[in-house]
């Protein structure tokens, strides 16, 4: 049985202030490990110590949502794998999308990162996902390929076990529209069969598939009850601790 992972994805919001609080809420309607739902925050870089102080004796992990792949040295704005560490980060998001369509990083870049992070221990979650011309011009499942077998070069079976897929169409990030349940299990079902292909039956199983794209308490049950739907990235709302918890209880 695959555990389910909720995880938020603040973006470039809050201040020091509203992150502790929005990270004290979900730290206090997080369920126990027991109820098989994991649940993890991402807020921006400056609040992963404070907000790690807030999450402290809860069992809601701490996520960033960039790394560098450089371990130190002349690289002025970025944040290494191990200053990650350093903060008690468990995870990292790479790929999402306005990482690839607005601040222009490529498969080989994600890459670097995804390697960097597992070296080093840090549990990825990787992001693919399709722009609506890609899924208009029925190129998804291509997409979907290329960005699986870029972001995942040189990562052997075992590194994959620290590594757990978001599936986020481009066109559902932050617009409101969300893939319905069956686009979403047809996306899911086809990386799982991707990952069965380029590794193992094994590794295709136990793989988490995250979905994301304007999932709320409303859609969220629905979405995650997919068969091959493990959990959700939330962006927006995941702003709102009640809106958070109501996602992570659609899960549980
Ligand atoms: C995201 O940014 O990962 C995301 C899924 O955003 P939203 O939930 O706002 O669509």
């Amino acid at each position: 049985m695959r555990r389910i992972l909720v995880a938020g994805n603040w973006k470039m919001n809050t201040t020091a202030a509203s992150g502790v609080e929005l990270a004290r809420g979900v730290a206090a309607g997080a369920p126990a490990g027991e109820s098989g739902v994991d649940v993890l925050v991402a807020p921006p870089f400056p609040y992963l110590v404070p907000v790690k102080e807030a999450l402290q004796g809860s069992v809601v992990q701490l996520g960033a949502q960039n790394a560098y792949f450089e371990e130190s040295g002349a690289f002025t704005g970025e944040v290494s794998v191990d200053m990650l560490l350093d903060v008690g980060c468990n995870a990292v998001i790479l790929g999402h999308s306005e990482r690839r369509h607005v601040l222009g990083e490529t498969d080989e870049v994600i890459n670097r990162k995804v390697k960097a992070s597992l070296a080093k221990g840090l549990q990825v979650i990787l992001c693919v996902g399709e722009l609506l011309d890609d899924r208009e011009a029925g190129r998804t499942e291509a997409i979907l390929d290329e960005q699986m077998a870029g972001g995942l070069a040189d990562v052997d079976a075992e590194a994959l076990k620290n590594v757990v897929i978001a599936y986020e169409p481009v066109w559902a990030i932050g617009t409101g529209k969300t893939a319905s349940p069956d686009q979403a299990e047809s996306a899911h079902a086809h990386l799982r069969k991707w990952l069965a292909d380029r590794y193992n039956a094994e590794s295709a199983d136990s793989m988490q598939i995250l979905y994301g794209g304007s999932v709320k308490p409303a859609n969220a049950k629905e979405l995650i009850g997919q068969d091959n739907v493990d959990g959700a990235l939330v962006g927006g709302a995941s702003l709102s601790a009640e809106n958070f918890l109501g996602i992570v209880t659609a899960a549980t």
